[in-house]
């Protein structure tokens, strides 16, 4: 695929800057920090290309850090499909690490600062805590317990941690000032208790969890990284994670925070709750469901890393939130696959139609070119016979002038790299339903020979009786009627689009499919580019519409 020079991305200008003035000793390192609690999607994709592609680009490392500070919505199952989702996008990373893995340094950390003065324990509730914030224009309110004494915090912490205090009764706070126009500043929770739910991988050793603000930054430390790249949203939390870091940085190496505009796609929902809730309540076909905004989706339905990592690079990095266009991220799928996918045959509601002048029982081979937009695609061979199936809707028994396709007495077609065709009639059963369409061929027309240049109004596509193999195609369509759902008052599982999936059971493609296997890509022709789904087998073809042809919406 052609590279195109593009110019860096503010980021990469900065990490350009920072090699130049010899920051860090030219070391880069990035981290990706996935929360395990849900499959990764496109947006995460977004943050995936610039961690790595970071590291890579200017000869770093990316690390793999699972940010695992809350049990009760974390599962090995979301760290296991986090590690294939990465890989299969095409990026390695150097270690794997957990947050988990610094829960006792992370305490350590946490009893300095109690014994420093500079964190207590609150034992207000949740309510009575946020009621004390304030605004960003009036300060907030001091907590009863903020002045308690050292041991007295020292004590009730180590307590938090046993299971002798309920979840939700106890926290830790920083204490560093409620009147900061800086909210994030206002005692932030550094602790809070979980009890009912063992940790993926610390089970029930912990009781007292740290809170994101607390975990981050240090972590970021512990690992040595330089660039810590995250989303728009933590630009607020930024003063307060250098802070912390600050309490117990023992050197003058920082890791620095920088942050660039999340992903949202317009007909879609990017939340990890939003998908969880789909996927629970059985209204998609689980986290991989093709109509899924999940890289797992998105692969079921056909996409190629390559697609992906294209649309990542077209859409960019900025400073600003937008909403991308879901035609975007089609348009990529189509120009990767244009020259992946070979073309084939497909019919989706055949009709039986028969050269009447095409020997009885004769049959030849041709030969069809493979893809015309990929060099060396080759050809492959395709059984011609007198009796081949058609679309039912390239038909039409009584048909205007401007129809060009099949119709008594009407224009001549091409069958597809095969002959010249005129419709002669039909045959219909009882009930007056066609049953065959009835034609003539110029045997002096075949695609390939010079009679093949005879140029005529329309092509349509033809499979040969003998060796068509029956398939179920499953067509799709946006998730959601609405361009921004999460904008949407009311519930949003109510704006699911009820035609997001067609499934089309009669239909049938060339013998030569017969073998296709999961993930394979074709183009039918005229139709869309097509995907074998996993669970098609070769008894039952199943291929999932990766992308119309053209984009149909923007007709619409
Ligand atoms: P969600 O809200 O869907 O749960 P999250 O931000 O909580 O997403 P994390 O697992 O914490 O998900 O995200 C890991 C990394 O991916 C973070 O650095 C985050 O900034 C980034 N990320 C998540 N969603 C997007 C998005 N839509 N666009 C770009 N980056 C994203
Ligand atoms: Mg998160």
């Amino acid at each position: 695929m052609e590279e195109t020079a593009r110019s860096l991305n503010f980021i990469e200008a900065i990490v350009e800057k920072d090699l130049q003035e010899g920051k860090n000793n030219g070391r880069i390192q990035t981290r990706f920090p996935p929360e395990p609690n849900g499959y990764l999607h496109i947006g995460h994709a977004k943050a995936i290309c610039m961690d790595f592609g970071i590291a890579q680009k200017y000869g770093g490392v990316c690390n793999l850090r699972f940010d695992d500070t809350n049990p009760t919505k974390e599962d090995v199952e979301y760290v296991d499909s986090i590690q294939e989702d990465i890989k299969w996008l095409g990026f390695q990373w150097g270690n794997v690490y957990y947050a988990s893995d610094y829960f006792q340094k992370l305490w350590d950390l946490a009893i300095k600062l109690i014994e420093d003065g500079k964190a207590y324990v609150d034992e207000q509730s949740a309510e009575e805590i946020a009621k004390q914030k304030g605004t960003p224009t009036e300060p907030g309110t001091e907590s009863p317990y903020r002045n308690r004494p050292i041991e007295e915090n020292l004590r009730l912490f180590k307590q938090m941690n046993t299971g002798e205090i309920p979840a939700g009764s106890m926290v830790l706070r920083a204490k560093i000032d409620m009147a900061s126009p800086n909210m994030h500043f206002r005692d932030p929770i550094m602790y809070r208790i979980i009890t009912d739910y063992p940790h993926h991988r610390t089970g029930t050793q912990w009781k007292a969890y740290p809170m994101y603000d607390f975990a981050h930054g240090q972590s970021d430390y512990f690992e040595g990284v330089t660039h810590s790249i995250c989303t728009l949203e933590f630009v607020v939390h930024r003063p307060l994670y250098d802070w912390f870091i600050d309490q117990f940085a023992d050197s003058d190496y920082r890791p620095r925070q920088y942050e660039f505009n999340r992903l949202n796609i317009t007909y879609t929902v990017m939340s990890k709750r939003k998908m969880l809730q789909l996927v629970q309540e059985g209204l998609v076909d689980g986290w991989d469901d093709p109509r899924m905004p999940t890289i797992c989706g998105l692969r079921r339905r056909g996409y190629t890393p390559e697609a992906i990592r294209n649309f990542i690079d077209k859409i960019g990095y900025t400073k600003v939130d937008g909403m991308i266009d879901l035609s975007l991220l089609e348009y990529s799928a189509r120009e990767d696959l244009k020259t992946r996918a070979n073309r084939v045959c497909a019919i989706f509601d055949p009709v039986k139609l028969v050269i009447t002048n095409y020997p009885e029982g004769g049959s030849e081979t041709l030969q069809m070119e493979n893809n015309p937009d990929a060099e060396n695609a080759g050809v492959r061979e395709v059984k011609f016979s007198r009796e081949i199936w058609i679309e039912r809707g390239d038909f039409l028994e009584n048909a205007d002038k401007d129809f060009y396709r099949l119709t008594p007495g009407g224009r001549e077609v091409r069958l597809k790299g095969a002959y010249i065709v005129q419709c002669t009639g039909c045959n219909k059963d009882a009930n007056g339903n066609i049953t065959e369409v009835l034609c003539t061929y110029d045997p002096d027309s075949k695609s390939g020979t010079e009679g093949g240049n005879r140029k005529v109004k329309s092509t349509i596509n033809w499979l040969d009786m003998n060796t068509a193999v029956k398939a179920e195609v499953r067509l799709y369509d946006r998730l959601f009627n609405v361009e921004d759902p999460s904008a949407e008052e009311g519930d949003f599982r109510d704006l699911l689009n009820p035609g997001s999936l067609t499934v089309l059971k009669g239909c049938l493609v060339e013998g030569s499919l017969a073998g296709a296997k999961p993930l394979d890509h074709f183009q039918f022709l005229k139709i869309g580019y097509f995907c074998v789904d996993k669970h098609s087998t070769p008894g039952h073809l199943i291929f999932n519409r990766t992308v119309s042809l053209k984009d149909n919406w923007a007709k619409k």
